[in-house]
């Protein structure tokens, strides 16, 4: 039997190619895709912006799937919770070495061992590393989890990776009850950074440019939103933050938009002695002019965040298992699905910022 997956052949060109689906090794799993959603990084690579593309690369992260067939010896999920053919799972989308020095030290979410080291392309077996697509091969070492009988599908699609992404930011940052957290960019990730600062019991700034994003911010609880368009510049903006915080400015700042000029915006924003979790710039080849001083003088501690520990994504699950009723999520995940065929038309519509979290159904005439 075949399955299809999306080819990605050059930037913004895809393709639907089938190739056998494969039988799962011992310790490995096998899913048939329920939704693949599409992240920034997914943007990034369509473009042809990201560093790891090139022609062949499997596209594809973010997603979930049920259980197609389990390998000999996989009877739990990493949180010991049994688990069958036809369970519905959230899995860690980079497989977990535990020997590599970056494992070795706890740190796995940098670990070396990337799948796309294992199978650089979707030519190569098992085929199916990239998430639009029919199946998905989970490597013996690839963490996944049971996802909560009260979590559907388009909300639980982006646990992995934009929620444990956020999550795992957030709390790198040390995010603080009563703080003011002001969240650059109100796509997925800054929608779902906000959810998790109301939790916190953070005050919260969202700045944007794109209206509707705003408007949803401020249904999921935002304090205040800025919208880009409203000021002529970057001082006019920096001046609102202070405004809105008694002069001091953010406590906190979560970058999220993947726009060079918004990284250095938030060293202006964040007060001194504040964090910086910078989450959205991936792209090595997009630039910025900044002084470094201004994070010395300013005393400013920037966190990274890139993949997230893999309990992260068990945290994630949980996390919309208690809250899903508080935050109108389905708002941002339900607002478009597409078939595998769909791929390039869907990846346009993201680009120009018309969908906020667009997904696709592979058996889209079945599910949608
Ligand atoms: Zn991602
Ligand atoms: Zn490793």
């Amino acid at each position: 039997m075949k399955g299809k997956l999306v080819y990605l052949t050059s930037p913004f060109n895809t393709e639907v190619r089938e190739y056998p689906i494969p039988k799962a090794e011992p310790g490995a799993v096998v899913l048939n895709m329920l939704r693949a959603s599409v992240c920034g990084s997914d943007l990034t690579t369509w473009l042809g912006l990201h560093p790891r593309t090139s022609k062949d690369y499997p596209i594809g992260h973010e997603g979930i799937g049920e259980i197609h067939e389990l390998g000999e010896g996989v009877s739990k999920d990493r949180a010991g919770q049994e688990v069958k053919k036809g369970d519905r799972v959230a899995f860690v989308y980079y497989p977990t070495c535990m020997e590599c020095f970056s494992c070795l030290k706890g740190r796995f979410d940098q670990c070396t061992a990337s799948k796309y080291n294992y199978v650089p392309t979707p030519d190569v077996y098992p085929h199916f590393i990239g998430t639009f697509a029919t199946h998905h091969y989970l490597f013996p070492n690839q963490y996944f989890f049971k996802i909560p009988d009260n979590v559907p599908n388009e909300i639980a699609a982006s646990a992995n990776c934009a929620l444990s992404q956020v999550y795992w930011g957030l709390e790198k940052g040390n995010l603080t009850s009563g703080e003011w957290l002001v969240i650059q960019g109100a796509g997925g990730l800054g929608l779902y950074g906000l959810a998790i600062a109301k939790v916190k019991g953070a005050k919260t700034i969202v700045i944007d440019s794109v209206t509707s994003r705003l408007d949803l911010a401020k249904r999921m609880g935002a304090d205040f939103i800025i919208n880009i368009n409203d000021y002529s510049s970057m001082e006019e903006r920096v001046e609102r933050v202070k405004e809105i915080t008694d002069g001091q400015g953010a406590d906190i700042a979560l970058e999220v938009t993947g726009v060079p000029e918004a990284f250095k915006e938030g060293a202006y924003i964040i007060a001194p002695g504040g964090k910086y979790v910078e989450l959205g710039n991936i792209s090595p080849s997009k630039k910025t002019e900044i002084s470094p001083a201004i994070f010395t003088r300013k005393s400013i501690t920037i966190y990274h965040a890139l993949r997230y520990p893999p309990t992260y994504l068990y945290k994630a699950l949980q996390f919309l298992s208690d809250y899903k009723d508080d935050f109108p999520f389905h708002e941002f995940t339900e607002d478009k699905v597409f078939s595998l065929d769909e791929f390039d038309k869907m990846m346009d519509l993201v680009n120009k910022r018309q969908i906020t979290r667009a997904a696709v159904v592979p058996n889209k005439t079945v599910f949608a």
